[in-house]
């Protein structure tokens, strides 16, 4: 689903990623751990281009997202995102949040769209919600309208990019559960966390990146429970 080679990202004269290779598989779970300024969300951002990166090459589901001639917009219409930051419209329903992109972007109709939003909040379980704006949501509440917004769209991949780490402890765990039944259900999915049983339960690889390039890159068991490297179990004493 996902391929990526030797890529590199330069901020000015600050290299962030300095040749990452990876690639995820149709229906693989892939967590993303590392320190912080490893470089974790650049890689993200690099995958739906909300980033350029300075070189290399970014497959998502056969398109090369870094030719030159790639139509932005449509490739990155497959796939999802889900920030720390909710980031919802704050003047907007919570059913209108999650219809707003499928309207502008997908052009679906009012019916359908409120139809596919319905669905979507009720699978990550506040359909009763509908009606409520975003700031009368708890965080986690607000970051399952999040994903549910993200869903909606049909994507055949989804990013997470710390999705717990601006939530209180007891509303973390409504969030991972949404994830799982994801992961379960089949979604492509690569997800930076810091949860480390989450990794461990439900990714099918883990990555360690550290300064900017990949460490580690095994099964859960490898790299979480029996790291061959000293950086990673540096980071893991701290973490776990
Ligand atoms: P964290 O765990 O804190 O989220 P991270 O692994 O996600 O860290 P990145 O956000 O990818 O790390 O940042 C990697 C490096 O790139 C950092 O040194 C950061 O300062 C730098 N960086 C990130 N975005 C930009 C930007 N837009 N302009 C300049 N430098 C940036
Ligand atoms: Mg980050």
């Amino acid at each position: 689903a996902v391929e990526i080679r030797d890529l590199h990202k330069y901020f000015g004269k600050n290299e962030v990623l300095r040749g990452i290779d990876f690639a995820v598989e149709p229906g693989q779970v892939v967590c993303v751990i590392g320190p912080s300024g490893s470089g974790k969300s650049t890689l993200l951002r690099c995958v739906n281009l909300l980033e350029q990166p300075t070189s290399g090459k970014v497959v998502v589901h056969g398109v090369e997202l870094t030719h030159r001639d790639v139509d932005i917009d449509a490739a990155r219409r497959g796939v999802g995102m889900v920030f720390q930051q909710f980031n919802l419209f704050p003047h907007m329903t919570v059913l209108q949040n999650v219809m707003i992109s499928q309207r502008r972007v997908l052009k679906r109709g009012k019916a359908e769209a409120e139809r596919i939003a319905r669905e979507n909040l009720d699978k990550v379980g506040i359909g009763e919600k509908c009606d409520a704006f975003p700031a009368q949501l708890s965080g986690g509440q607000q970051q399952r309208v999040a994903i549910a917004r993200a869903l909606a769209m049909n994507p055949a991949l989804m990013l997470f990019d710390e999705p717990t780490s601006a939530l209180d402890p007891e509303l973390v765990g409504d969030v991972l559960t949404v994830m799982r039944k994801l992961a379960e259900e089949g979604m492509t999915m690569l997800v930076v966390t810091h949860e480390m049983a989450f990794a461990r339960d439900v990714a099918d690889r883990v990555v360690f990146m550290d300064g900017g390039v990949i460490v580690e890159d095994g099964t859960p068991e490898q790299v979480i429970s029996a790291p061959r490297h000293e950086r990673t179990k540096t980071f893991l004493r701290r973490v776990l």
